[in-house]
């Protein structure tokens, strides 16, 4: 249990739950510089004090922080500073794959089966099997059972997992641990089909579109997310939006003349009337935020529109239980309180998000798992794949 709070020394030690670094040398090394105690000391205060340190623009401040948002965590909260810069990264691009997001899953489903593995969809599993005390296998919704050889890997949230096995075979310091864990913000994903593709007119004439936006008007809007959220209602005027319109860079997926939009962000998932009241809203909701939207592309009208998926934050959850009380990285992963590789019933693993270091499409839980995995089957991560 010596993994329980933090990833074990010699994986890949958990990221800071915002992953944006300032490129400043080791804030801890014996000779820092002035710019590493700088970003350090920032660091540590809200995104939005620490954008009010380094931008005299409040546009600047908004973007960075709005695109800081995109790591789950909203700028008004104390040691969200490093979203103060978060545009140093976005101006570095991101690697999207050809397809969308999707593709991974798929591309790593036919890497299984053309080695021999079965992967089966739509199977969900509602137990455990526990044999002399040691996870064996699961059993699915159907009544299927599946038995594993050397043990369960679960990406099951941790929350569910934990109904599937009697209680105490789960140890009352890992059963307090998960107790307390938090969702975070919820995500909505608004879907549009579009004539055409969005440009945004230059203040000096001309336009230009890009594969991802960040709009929020005013940095202090960033501050009505905790509150709204406490409330269980919705300010819809000026919360930041992650705007995706990938298909601009990636032609496979729409056909010429056509294009892809999605608007992103946080909303509450508990609103006051019950979650289950988003399905009597969420349209209403979509098309508040899709004419916020369009204020930015003059050359877009509704009339564009040609079809739309309305993915509220209760609609990801249903569309994926793992993604609990709408938290697309699982959990509120900022207190590196994760459940460990190794869980507390001997023979069950867990990786993905609610393992360190978190959320986020980066492959490092899966690594840190497999290493552990690896290591008590006798093996090494180099033996296997033929690098460290
Ligand atoms: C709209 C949206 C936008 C996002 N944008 C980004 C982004 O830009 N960049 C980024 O890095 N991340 C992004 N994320 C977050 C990212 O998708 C997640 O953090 C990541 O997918 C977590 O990976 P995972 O493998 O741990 O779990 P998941 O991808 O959540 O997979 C868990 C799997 O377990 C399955 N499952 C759950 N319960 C059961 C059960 N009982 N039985 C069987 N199967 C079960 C689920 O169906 C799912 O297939 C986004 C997420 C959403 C929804």
């Amino acid at each position: 249990m010596d993994d329980f709070y933090a990833a074990r020394s010699g994986l890949i030690p958990p990221l800071p739950w915002s992953t944006f670094s300032p490129p400043f040398s080791d804030p801890a090394s014996s000779d820092p510089s002035r710019e590493a105690i700088f970003f350090q000391r920032l660091e540590v205060l809200s995104g939005f004090d620490a954008a009010r340190q380094l931008w005299e623009s409040p546009q600047m401040q908004a973007a960075n922080i709005s695109g800081g948002r995109w790591g789950g965590v909203q700028g008004s909260d104390p040691g969200s500073g490093s979203q103060a810069w978060s545009m140093l990264t976005h101006m570095n691009g991101r690697p999207m794959p050809k397809g969308g997001s999707g593709m991974v899953s798929t591309s790593l489903g036919r890497f299984i089966e053309a080695h021999q593995g079965t992967v089966l969809t739509n199977m969900p599993v509602v137990a455990l099997m526990i044999e002399d005390g040691r996870c064996t296998g699961v059993e699915c919704a159907d009544g299927s059972r599946f038995r594993g050889r050397k043990g369960v890997v679960s990406t099951i949230h941790v929350k569910h997992l934990m109904q599937m096995a009697p209680s105490d075979l789960w140890g009352q310091a890992f059963t307090d641990s998960v107790e307390v864990w938090q969702p975070e913000m919820a995500m909505f994903a608004f879907h549009f089909a579009l004539k055409g593709s969005p440009e945004y007119p230059l203040a000096g004439g001309g336009s230009v579109t890009g594969a991802e936006a960040s709009i929020m008007e005013r940095p202090e809007s960033i501050f009505k997310l905790n509150e709204d959220n406490a409330r269980g209602e919705l300010t819809l005027e000026d919360y930041p939006l992650q705007i995706v319109h990938a298909a601009g860079y990636d032609r496979s997926r729409a056909p010429d003349g056509f294009s892809l939009l999605k608007i992103e962000g946080g909303m509450p998932y508990a609103l006051k009337e019950g979650p289950e009241h988003w399905d009597a809203i969420k349209d209403e909701v979509a098309d508040q935020v899709l004419d916020r939207y369009l204020r930015y592309t003059p050359n877009l009208t509704r009339e564009n529109v040609l079809a739309r998926v309305i993915m509220s934050p209760i609609d990801i959850e249903r569309m994926n239980p793992a993604m609990w009380r709408g938290s697309v990285h699982h959990l509120d992963k900022r207190w590196g309180n994760f459940a460990p590789y190794r869980m507390p019933i001997p023979g069950l693993y867990q990786t993905g998000a609610c393992t360190a270091p978190g959320g986020s499409v980066t492959g490092q839980p899966g690594r840190n798992a497999a290493i552990a995995i690896l290591e008590d089957d006798g093996k090494t991560l180099a033996e296997v794949v033929g690098r460290g």
